[in-house]
């Protein structure tokens, strides 16, 4: 039915009073709600009633795109739904689409002058390219490849649509010293890890239909390299417009001949047909997120996440990822159970709390490198911090103190100073867990600041706390199992980022991100 414009007004008027109605009430009760109540709704039979589910044989190790990976995602959804916890997506959809590819080695031909070269033994493709056909009867020499303030390899050449041709390193001066540099030093354009991307990029933005890249010395090592990288997950990314392949000696002397002592671009009649397809499979997974929204300050985030991945079936062995990261994907939903507990009884949050769990976490963060690159459903700007939640269900049997109620908390004071103090403050107030940054120090030979999903929300200067109980003799073992979880231990430190998640969400300034990179 169609409303008057009459009852409309009058529908709009009676909304209004009661709106500032409201707004009164609340502004009357006014007096902090005690997180204490809900945080003990987090209690360690649910966490183990959930995990004895989520990590059971039948989820078959959540392999990423696999059966097991969809009873996953439908599982957290359903608890969700349950709790009373809406989705993140304005559509009301749980799920964010994660569209992933494995990799395997291009079928590709190519023919100078009419001789044919065989992949992998002449040539590799180092980048997934669109699939297509390439015939030319020019192609363009460009040097080192190289376009700095003081040396240029384009000077007066146009690349547009053609083969590029380009030699490692860079020019030197007679004495020795590095043209563009000024010094022994090498610039960005010959040192080892740069020289790849940075005349891939300069290329790229020239407009080069192919870049062949002679780089002798490494040749074979970047052929092995790519020859294996098959069976390698990525974010599927439909293929850059340039082709990029290394090309060995044989090949870049039939290109251009004196290609080992010219470093002067020109362009050369020389016939080239290059046909690129993609043997990439395609994957499809799914990211769930879902939201408390925030009472007076609904567009800022705080984000909680865990992996709701896993390694598979391996040997007939279901890898059950009880630990990893079983414990942090029940101990979210804890957490969003307790939040909306706390709403329904007037008592949400100031800022929103997002609970993300993200897919491909194994493969190589790809869920959350998915959010944060491709798709963040909220602004990261927006986005307040991410507390991190990857194996929090065990003990390190390496760890020499022996107080069992511990943790080890990562990054909390890498972007945010202030973030570190709120989380000590928190754990003093409410948990006493002994907090153990062993694995914070910069130094440590084992990254973890690198290697879980809040590494991608941390690259955007997003202030971060990864939650880890270090590993063990189960770690990625098919020993990895629900019998063996510490469930008191599970149960105070989800407690401990629930508390932590309800300071940063309720208390008046946003925090100060004081140490930011770039
Ligand atoms: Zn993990």
């Amino acid at each position: 039915m169609k409303k008057t414009l009459s009852t409309l007004a009058i529908a709009l008027v009676l909304a209004s009073c009661g709106s500032s109605k409201n707004q009164e009430a609340t502004t009357k009760v006014k007096e902090p709600a005690n997180p204490t109540k809900y945080a003990e709704t987090i209690t360690a039979e649910d966490l183990k009633t959930a995990l004895y589910v989520y990590a059971g044989d039948a989820f078959e190790g959540r392999e990423t795109g696999e059966k097991g990976q969809k009873m996953a995602v439908d599982f957290i959804k359903e608890h969700y739904i349950e709790d009373g916890v809406p989705a993140a997506k304005a559509d009301g959809n749980y799920f964010q689409d994660v569209p992933l590819e494995v990799m395997a080695p291009a079928d590709i031909n190519l023919s100078v002058n009419g001789k044919t070269f065989k992949t992998i033994e002449d040539f590799t493709s180092v980048s997934s390219a669109k699939d297509g056909t390439l015939d030319t009867k020019e192609i363009v020499f460009a040097g080192f490849g190289i376009e700095d303030t003081n040396y240029s390899s384009y000077d007066g050449i146009d690349v547009r649509g053609k083969v590029v041709v380009i030699r490692s390193g860079e020019p030197k001066k007679a004495d020795g010293m590095y043209v563009i540099t000024g010094t022994e030093e090498a610039s960005k354009w010959s040192n080892f890890r740069q020289e790849f991307s940075s005349k891939q990029e300069i290329a790229k933005s020239k407009g080069a239909k192919a870049l062949l890249f002679y780089h002798p010395d490494i040749y074979s090592m970047v052929a092995n390299r790519f020859g294996s990288a098959s069976g390698r997950m990525n974010l599927a990314g439909g293929g850059e417009d340039m082709m990029y392949m290394f090309i060995n000696t044989d090949l870049a002397k039939a290109l251009v001949s004196d290609i080992e002592t010219n470093e002067k671009s020109m362009s050369a009649k020389t016939e080239v047909s290059i046909t690129y397809k993609s043997n990439a499979k395609k994957i499809s997974s799914e990211n769930v997120a879902a939201i408390i929204r925030g009472s007076e300050k609904p567009d800022e985030y705080i984000v909680i996440s865990a992996h709701l991945d896993h390694e598979g079936i391996k040997d007939g062995k279901v890898y059950n990822g009880a630990d990893d990261d079983g414990s942090g994907t029940v101990s979210v939903l804890e957490i969003a159970e307790a939040f909306a507990k706390a709403k329904k009884e007037g008592h949400g949050p100031k800022r929103s709390i997002v609970f993300l769990n993200v897919t491909g976490e194994e493969k190589g963060l790809l869920g959350s490198r998915h959010y944060t690159d491709n798709d963040p459903i909220f602004p990261l700007a927006n986005t307040v911090a991410n507390l991190n939640i990857d194996m929090i269900g065990r003990l390190d049997p390496k760890r020499e103190k022996k107080n069992r109620n511990y943790l080890y908390l990562i990054g909390s004071d890498k972007l945010s100073t202030e973030l570190h103090n709120i989380s000590e403050m928190v754990n003093n107030k409410y948990m006493n867990i002994d907090l153990d940054y062993t694995f914070n120090d910069e130094n440590d030979p084992n990254r973890y600041y690198y290697r879980s999903d809040h590494y991608n929300f941390a690259k955007n200067n997003v202030p971060v706390i990864f939650y880890f109980n270090g590993t063990h003799d189960d770690y990625h073992q098919p020993g990895d199992t629900p019998d063996k979880i510490e469930y008191d231990l599970l149960e105070n430190r989800t407690r401990l980022v629930f508390y932590t998640a309800w300071e940063l969400a309720n208390r008046d300034a946003r925090i100060v991100v004081d140490k930011a990179t770039e």
